[in-house]
C-alpha cells in the first residue's frame, strides 16, 4: 500500500510543490522504499527533511522522527498541515488532553508522521502506544546529538537504540545530520546499530566560492590591498582576538575605509548597530571574531577574509560560508602565518574545563587538538583547497577543482615548465 501517490515524484509535486529533487534526496528516498536503513549526511539547507517526509507519504504506516527542539517539531508539523499532511508531534509542550487526543487520531490512523521528543521515548505510555500502532520508519533528526563527539549531545539520543528494541518488529532507520566528521559517523551507525546503511555525504561544495590561503609578510599591507581592489563590495574580516580586531578596524578608519568592528566586548546595543549598518549596507566591511555571524543572513558578502587561521575546519567553512549567498562569486581567504598556531594552541590549552567531568574533557580537547592539525594541514597543503575540505566533510571528489589559490598555483608553474 503506498497510499495516494504512487512514487516520489508525485508527492514531491503533490504534497511540497517542488519540480525536482536536489542531489541526493531521490537516491535516499529510492533506498528508503527498498527496505533500507540510511544514513546521510548533508549540510544544512540542503534539504534533509524531504528526505524523510516524502518516503513517509508512501510507506504504509506511520513516521516517528525523533528530533531534539520543540520549536523545530512545531515548524514542521505546521508547514506538513499547511501543506494539507496531518502530521502531529508528541513532546512536553503538550497538556494531558492533547497527548490523549494525538494517540486517538493516531489509532484511527490520521497521520503519516509524528514528531516525538527523545526524552518521551521511554515514557511508558509512549511505549504502550507505540506497540499497538504500525511504525514503518523511525527518523532520527539531527542524529549528531547522539555521538558526545557532536557539538550538542543530547543523552536521551542513547534511549533510541533500546526503544526501537522494545518494539515488536525493528522498522527502517534513517538517520540525518549536518555532521560529518568520522567519528560522529561511527557513532551514529553503531549507537543507533544501523544495519548495512545507504550512506550518502552530499552537498557541502559552494561552487561560486573561491579559497586560497595566503602567507603574506604583513597581513595589514594584504588587507589594504585587498579592499583596495574590491572598493564597495561587502565583506567581512574574522580575526581570532578582540585585540585583533581593535587594532584593524582602528588601521582601517585611518585610511577612511567605511568599516564596522563586532566582539564580545562590546556592548549588546553597540552589536546590535553594528549588524545592522552591515546587514542594510550602511557599511561595507566589517572586522569581527567568531561572536559576530550566529544568526546573519546577508546575500552579497563578496569577501569572508581570515586574518587568524580558525580553530577547526567547521568553524572555517561555517564562517567563510557566509560569503555569496546569493550564489555569485565570492572569495575564501585565509591569512596564515605560523604565530596563528601558537595562538590556538594557546587558546586551546586555557579552555575553561572546570564544569566539565573530567573524562569528557580530556576527550574533547584531544577531539579538539586533531581538529587543529587537520586545519594546520590546510593552510600548509599543496592539493586542491576545495577537496581539502569535501574531503574533511565526507564527499569523494574525483578531481581538482581547477578554481581555487592551489589549483591555479599549480597551473603557473606547469605553464612556466611549458615556456622553458
Ligand atoms: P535541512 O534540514 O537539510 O537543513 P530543510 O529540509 O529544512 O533543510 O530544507 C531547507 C529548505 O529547502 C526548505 O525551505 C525546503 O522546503 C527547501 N527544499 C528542500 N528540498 C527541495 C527541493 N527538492 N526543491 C526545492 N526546495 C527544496
Ligand atoms: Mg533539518
Amino acid at each position: 500500500d503506498r497510499g495516494i501517490y504512487k512514487t516520489s515524484k508525485e508527492a514531491l509535486k503533490a504534497v511540497f510543490g517542488y519540480d525536482s529533487f536536489r542531489p541526493g534526496q531521490e537516491s535516499v528516498i529510492n533506498a528508503v522504499l527498498e527496505g533500507r536503513d540510511i544514513l546521510a549526511v548533508m549540510p544544512t539547507g540542503a534539504g534533509k527533511s524531504l528526505c524523510y517526509q516524502v518516503p513517509a507519504m508512501l510507506l504504509s504506516g506511520i513516521t516517528l522522527v525523533i528530533s531534539p527542539l520543540i520549536s523545530l517539531m512545531q515548524d514542521q508539523v505546521n508547514a506538513l498541515n499547511e501543506a494539507g499532511v496531518d502530521a502531529a508531534f508528541i513532546n512536553s509542550s503538550l497538556s494531558e488532553k492533547e497527548l490523549n487526543d494525538t494517540f486517538k487520531n493516531a489509532y484511527k490512523g490520521h497521520y503519516k508522521i509524528i514528531y516525538v521528543a527523545p526524552e518521551r521515548l521511554m515514557s511508558e505510555g509512549f511505549i504502550s502506544f507505540a506497540k499497538s500502532i504500525e511504525i514503518s520508519m523511525i527518523t532520527v533528526d539531527e542524529a549528531h546529538c547522539i555521538s558526545q563527539w557532536g557539538q550538542d549531545f543530547r543523552p536521551s539520543y542513547m534511549d533510541i537504540a533500546e526503544f526501537i528494541n522494545i518494539l515488536g518488529k525493528r522498522p527502517i532507520i534513517s538517520a540525518f545530520t549536518a555532521t560529518a566528521t568520522q567519528n560522529v559517523r561511527e557513532d551514529i551507525i553503531c549507537s543507533l546499530g544501523l544495519n548495512d546503511p545507504y550512506f550518502l555525504v552530499t552537498g557541502f561544495d559552494r561552487e561560486n566560492l573561491f579559497f586560497q590561503v595566503d602567507k603574506p609578510q604583513n597581513k595589514e599591507r594584504f588587507i589594504l590591498d585587498y579592499i583596495e581592489r574590491h572598493r564597495g563590495e561587502s565583506g567581512i574580516i574574522y580575526c581570532a582576538t578582540r585585540k585583533n580586531v581593535d587594532s584593524l578596524y582602528t588601521l582601517l578608519r585611518k585610511q577612511n575605509i567605511s568599516v564596522a568592528r563586532y566582539h564580545a566586548g562590546m556592548s549588546n546595543e553597540e552589536r546590535k548597530q553594528m549588524q545592522d549598518d552591515f546587514v542594510f549596507d550602511y557599511t561595507s566591511i566589517v572586522i569581527a571574531t567568531n561572536a559576530f555571524g550566529m544568526g546573519i543572513d546577508k546575500s552579497n558578502v563578496r569577501f569572508v577574509i581570515h586574518y587568524n587561521m580558525p580553530s577547526s575546519m567547521e568553524n572555517y567553512y561555517q564562517e567563510a560560508g557566509r560569503a555569496g549567498r546569493d550564489g555569485l562569486n565570492s572569495e575564501c581567504i585565509l591569512l596564515f602565518s605560523p604565530q596563528d598556531i601558537i595562538i590556538n594552541r594557546f587558546l586551546l590549552e586555557h579552555k575553561d574545563f572546570s564544569d566539565i567531568d573530567p573524562i569528557d574533557a580530556m576527550t574533547i580537547r584531544d577531539r579538539d587538538i586533531k581538529r587543529l592539525q587537520i586545519m594546520e594541514g590546510y593552510c600548509y597543503t599543496t592539493e586542491c583547497l576545495r577537496n581539502y575540505i569535501l574531503k574533511y566533510f565526507g564527499e569523494d571528489p574525483k578531481k581538482p577543482c581547477d578554481d581555487c589559490g592551489n589549483c591555479l598555483r599549480q597551473f603557473e608553474t606547469l605553464d612556466m615548465t611549458d615556456e622553458a
